[in-house]
């Protein structure tokens, strides 16, 4: 991540990309994200474990851990100095994720709404074209909060009783929040 110079580790991109060039983990993985649920949880450690082997410096762990069991195995792997909780209410998440439109070749991210591409279905950074995630559409994003519900809340307790967990306020734009998370983390940097 440019701004913290510290590299951005997505385990949702991992996946994605796994699931285009077809490898196993791609195969396995691709039925449980089409369906909203969590990748298992011995396949996605594995990935993170792989990742952070080859690692040198910090590292931002972007959608991971997503259950407690995630959170053990990253203690056994890498000591983390803090957890960022996004707080967003449903409806927002669900009108930022069904119009939310992804560029197949660089990965840059847009909303029709509040950060709509220069060109219709172009991507402004490097002309790729954009598309709808596949696990982007309502129904997906309901089952997706619901996975979260149960699976991955119990999170914000876990971290919060080690004292390790920010919770921003996100449902403010794109820039209050970035800001708000800069703030957040500057005793830190
Ligand atoms: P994301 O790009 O973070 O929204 O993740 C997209 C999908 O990838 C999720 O809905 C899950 O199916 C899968 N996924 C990403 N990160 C994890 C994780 N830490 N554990 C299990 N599944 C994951």
């Amino acid at each position: 991540m440019e701004e913290l110079k510290v590299a951005h580790i997505s385990t949702g991109d991992l996946l994605r990309e796994a699931v285009k060039t077809q490898s196993d983990l791609g195969k396995k993985a691709k039925e449980f994200m089409d369906a909203g649920k969590l990748v298992p949880d011995d396949l996605v450690i594995a990935l993170i474990r792989e990742k952070i082997s080859s690692m040198e410096g910090g590292f931002l762990l972007d959608g991971f851990p997503r259950t407690i069991e995630q959170a053990k195995k990253l203690e056994e792997i890498s000591e983390i100095d803090t957890v960022i909780n996004l707080e967003v209410d449903e409806d927002i998440l669900v009108d930022r994720l069904t119009k939310r439109r992804s560029c197949n070749d660089c990965g840059g991210v847009y909303h029709l709404l509040f950060n709509p591409p220069k060109e219709d279905g172009r991507c402004d950074n490097c002309g790729g074209e954009l598309y709808q995630r596949s696990d982007d559409t309502e129904a997906t994003v309901k089952e997706r909060l619901r996975t979260y519900r149960k699976s991955t809340l119990p999170l914000v307790e876990y971290y919060g009783s080690k004292g390790k967990i920010l919770n921003i306020n996100g449902d403010k734009d794109i820039n209050e929040v970035f800001n708000s998370i800069m703030k957040a983390i500057q005793p830190m940097m």
